[in-house]
């Protein structure tokens, strides 16, 4: 039996059910919220992550995994609150989020030579005794590379996730940015560092339509993450479909995780915008559209398991 940490503990990877492989509970700039808390009531917020949680639930959802990490305002307090309000497996991930540098605090500790990066040590910590002195544990690993490219700061980061995901088994999500195939550059460090490609999802992949680069990450074994629904003004929904459903017929259905990387609240964005540039941009929109688009393209409920249940489940179950 494989187990995975969950925030209320260890779950047997078999009951993870159907799970939306991206998505955020709080996307939060902590140090701007610190000095300029207007706007946030905390009660009111954790009390709102529920409710939309619940009803994801009610659709027939049973986990969410959330990239929330450094960078994008992890706070383990406030998730566990929403993970006791809620019947929804939450599964939370350790690693660090930037598109250039790392943040200052990292810079001048470490890496030493051959040794282990200090910040790898941070996230073996994480997923093997607890997030910020809590039970907490971390069940997966998180970067990202962006527009430009593999800079010093994000490779010093994939690498640190690579050792984290060789000391412990952790499987590892990248955010990329495929209109520039930055896929491809992770896969160079990831083959480098020996990671176990099976257990990787190369993020935001269905924002591209480019079928043949797709492919070839999939050849080489990696998860797409299909896992921005409702971003429609990034690739419009009819793309995102028409992408997953070409995939299927390519006998890819075992190499994609579906998702929106969508949030309960996140401040990046003025909330009366989102519904204006992303109306559809919430988590039912997978039950509400996307799934009777792809059945209506031709995918089969089987493939439909395969992505939304089988894979998650194989991804978390460490061989
Ligand atoms: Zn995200």
């Amino acid at each position: 039996m494989a187990m995975v940490e969950t925030v209320r503990g260890p779950v047997d990877t078999d009951a993870l059910g159907t799970t939306l492989m991206h998505e955020h509970v709080f996307v939060r700039s902590e140090e701007v919220q610190l000095n300029y808390p207007a706007g946030w009531d905390e009660d009111e917020r954790v009390d709102d992550a529920i409710l939309k949680l619940n009803a994801l639930a009610k659709r027939g959802c049973q986990t969410i995994v959330d990239p929330t990490v450094i960078g994008l305002g992890r706070d383990i307090g406030r998730i566990i609150r929403v993970a006791d309000g809620t019947s929804l497996n939450i599964i939370v991930a350790t690693g660090l989020y930037t598109y250039n540098d790392v943040p200052f605090y990292f810079r001048y500790r470490g890496p030493h030579g051959d040794g282990l990066d200090p910040m790898a040590q941070l996230f073996i910590d994480d997923l093997t005794t607890g997030i910020a002195g809590t039970h907490v544990k971390a069940a997966f690993l998180k970067c990202a590379i962006d527009e430009p490219g593999m800079t010093p700061g994000v490779e010093r980061v994939l690498r640190a996730v690579c050792r984290a995901h060789a000391e412990t088994g952790a499987p590892v999500t990248v955010h990329t940015h495929p209109h520039s195939f930055t896929g491809r550059a992770v896969l160079d460090v990831l083959r480098a560092e020996k990671t176990d490609l099976s257990r990787v999802v190369l993020g935001h992949s269905g924002d591209t339509t480019a079928l043949d680069y797709l492919s070839e990450l999939a050849d080489a074994g990696c998860l797409l993450g299909m896992d921005r629904f409702g971003l429609d003004v990034i690739t419009p929904f009819e793309d995102r479909v028409g992408t997953v459903a070409a995939m299927c017929e390519r006998g890819y259905a075992d190499r994609m995780v579906l998702s929106h990387d969508a949030a309960c609240h996140i401040d990046w964005f003025p909330a009366e915008v989102i519904p204006r540039f992303a109306p559809a941009w919430n988590f039912e929109h997978m039950f509400d559209d996307v799934l009777p688009a792809l059945r209506e393209r031709g995918v089969t409920e089987s493939q439909i398991q395969t992505m939304l249940v089988d894979n998650p489940r194989r991804y978390f179950s460490r061989n």
